[in-house]
């Protein structure tokens, strides 16, 4: 599988959901192996979209360098990842990229018009060393690792438009543009006020938010089950943030954005640890390295520092 860009610029302008201030983004062709990267229009500050770029995921994942930040990026990452894109330039002129109906789908109709172009470059899918674990007993998500890609999520809320909804899924191009995409976010009516006291939710509206008051939804749904649906578009964006298809199995029980970056975060340092070692300790079958195969036959092994079980 080749690594693929764009054919050629295309940008978009819009609110900020968080921010309420009008941005505007330009998608432009990337070379094979650059990955994707964000600059910033004032400062011309690169971001790299990386998860050690990752300054907040308090509501929305927020990139940032040397003082420079932008806000949500998670909608139009989760368009690139699900479109199979790997290299792209983002300017962003504003502080957050635009939030346009609250899914991913104006950035793939974007991404669409710009047209996909393959690369020499050979994708190199990202493959776990062994099964990690993140979060605590309501809230947790882990990862296991699998020849093909899949998220399995389960969001349970008390909320009687939620309840609990539970949806397995191997992504393909066509479902993702067709049964993913379009999910939007969501908030509750009766915690708006603190968020915008907060700077949060301050561009947010039944344009692009699914909004929730006592009994049910303000506006209508596009999925029975959009809740859960956009839970995963949000992972798929954060996780994109690896830069590299993965081979895992994700299963996930509410999380959030803080969560997904933990869990990506634990990937990251997994792997690199995994690498790390098979350099440094020739193979054999020394005590120790027979005790972590057999902890790894019999189970999770928790992130270095970050799983908490
Ligand atoms: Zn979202």
């Amino acid at each position: 599988m080749r690594q693929h860009t764009i054919r050629k610029p295309v940008g978009i302008e819009g609110i900020g959901l968080h921010s309420g201030k009008v941005a505007r983004v330009t998608l432009s062709p990337a070379p094979p192996d650059a990955g994707v990267a964000f600059k910033v229009r004032s400062t011309g500050e690169r971001i790299a979209a990386r998860p050690e770029s990752v300054v907040n995921s308090h509501y929305a994942t927020t990139v940032g360098a040397n003082g420079t930040r932008i806000q949500t990026v998670e909608h139009l990452m989760a368009a690139v990842a699900g479109l199979g894109i790997d290299n792209l330039d983002i300017e962003v002129d504003g502080p957050e990229i635009p939030a346009l109906d609250g899914s991913a789908k104006p950035f793939v109709a974007l991404l669409a018009l710009a047209g996909l172009a393959q690369q020499s470059a050979r994708r190199r899918p990202l493959a776990l060393p062994c099964p990690l674990r993140v979060g605590s007993s309501g809230r947790w998500m882990q990862i296991v690792p699998s020849e093909t890609f899949r998220i399995s999520y389960t969001l349970d809320n008390d909320h009687p438009a939620i309840g609990t909804q539970v949806l397995s899924w191997a992504p393909t191009e066509r479902s993702f543009v067709e049964e993913f995409a379009p999910a939007r976010t969501y908030g509750f009516l009766k915690d708006l006020g603190l968020m915008r006291k907060n700077g949060l939710a301050r561009g947010g509206s039944l344009d692009n938010a699914i909004v929730l008051g006592n009994r049910g939804a303000l506006n209508g749904l596009r999925y029975r089950d959009e809740f859960v649906r956009h839970k995963i578009l949000d992972l798929i964006g954060d996780l994109a943030l690896l830069g590299r298809p993965l081979r895992a199995h994700v299963i996930a029980r509410n999380g959030g954005h803080a969560l997904n970056i933990e869990l990506v975060l634990a990937i990251q340092r997994a792997v690199g640890l995994e690498r790390r070692a098979a350099v440094a300790v020739p193979a054999r079958a020394d005590a120790a390295a027979a005790s972590t195969d057999a902890a790894r036959r019999d189970g999770f092994v928790p992130a270095p520092g970050l799983a908490a079980i």
